[in-house]
């Protein structure tokens, strides 16, 4: 099942997947600059939300420096996540 979000006026589209392509980037995860963010279905929720931001912020701007995504994308996820955030699709749970 794939999501539909806009990220920076654009329609992306989101999906959970077994790919092994995706363990070897951000963790988890990757923006594949084809508007689709992939993310390892084997994350736990919390890892998950840290990759989805991690390649949202990727997806907005592919020029931003790594280090600093890396460390945004984690403060941010640790934010939402001590507020409560958490996974509301249990449908992508397979
Ligand atoms: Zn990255």
């Amino acid at each position: 099942m794939r999501i539909s979000t806009i990220i920076a006026g654009r329609q992306f589209f989101i999906e959970r997947n077994k790919d092994p392509f995706v363990k070897k980037k951000s963790g988890g995860g990757y923006y594949n600059g084809a508007n689709h963010i992939v993310l390892n279905e084997n994350l736990r929720d919390e890892e998950e939300l840290e990759v989805l931001v991690h390649e949202s912020m990727h997806a907005h701007d592919m020029e931003l420096p790594e280090d600093f995504v890396e460390m945004l994308a984690k403060d941010i996820t640790q934010a939402l996540w001590d507020y409560g955030y958490r996974v509301e699709h249990p449908e992508l749970r397979i």
